[in-house]
């Protein structure tokens, strides 16, 4: 079975068709979804649509699919995040707000050899920045397997042991997932990535290998940024967006 794991997205209507597009190559047929699918871009509505048109396995919610679905207060939000988070909730249908009302908190549990979370498995605001908290992270895991969001950054982590190793997570790279070891990966943002590249992130996982692999693909930045400044965000959002920070 192949996942596609998508993260981040961020109602970026744009980025998120160039990846389902670009994905259909691997043969991925269920996704996995890690939060934040609203909030910063433009199309909250036409992202949720498409995802709701996708065999979805399992779905996790975001700390702006939350505050957006009026679950939940800004209050540790900066001053875009809170501007684009009360815009998003002005354009949501009510058909959308229900579908991110429903969305569950992680961790959940896929199978036994994964499971999915925002944040960090213990709280979903929680963001793995560094080696210790992504050692709290995956101690916290129940799965050999976490995939996690909330940070808009690739990065990967296998412990064997007490030893951490950091496998590629550059564009094309893969990495078997061995038994015996623990492995904490965040595959990247699909509509707002911020380590420096403004390409799209998604990640495939083959559960018959196992192996997980990282992806990046360029989607119109321009377009999704007219998009922004159309909509009324502030346009912060939109030069962010083309540098990918
Ligand atoms: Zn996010």
């Amino acid at each position: 079975m192949r996942y596609l794991i998508l993260s981040d997205v961020h109602a970026n209507i744009d980025a998120l068709e160039q990846v389902l597009a670009d994905a259909a190559r691997h043969g991925a047929h269920r996704v996995l979804l890690l939060g934040d699918l609203v909030g910063y871009n433009a199309d909250p509505n036409g992202v949720i649509a498409r995802i709701k048109g996708l065999a979805v396995e399992a779905a996790v919610r975001g700390n702006h699919d939350r505050v957006a679905a009026g679950l939940g207060t800004p209050a540790n939000f900066n001053a875009a995040a809170r501007a684009s988070a009360a815009a998003t909730s002005a354009m949501l249908t009510q058909e959308s707000r229900d579908y991110l009302r429903r969305l569950p908190p992680g961790p959940i549990a896929v199978s036994p050899l994964v499971e999915i979370c925002h944040g960090t498995p213990f709280d979903e605001d929680e963001y793995v920045f560094d080696r210790l908290d992504a050692v709290n992270a995956i101690q916290s895991a129940s799965r050999p397997l976490c995939l996690f969001g909330h940070t808009h950054t690739p990065f990967a982590m296998r412990m064997t042991g007490d030893e951490a190793a950091f496998p590629d997570v550059s564009d094309g790279s893969t990495f078997r997932i061995e038994e015996g070891n623990r492995y904490l990966v965040n595959v990247g943002s699909v509509g707002q990535p911020r380590d420096g590249d403004p390409r799209a992130a998604y990640g495939i996982l083959d559960t018959d290998g196992p192996s997980l692999t990282c992806y990046r693909v360029a989607y119109p930045v321009e377009r999704a940024g007219a998009r922004i400044r159309e909509a009324g965000l502030p346009a912060g959002l939109a030069s962010r967006l083309a540098v990918g920070r």
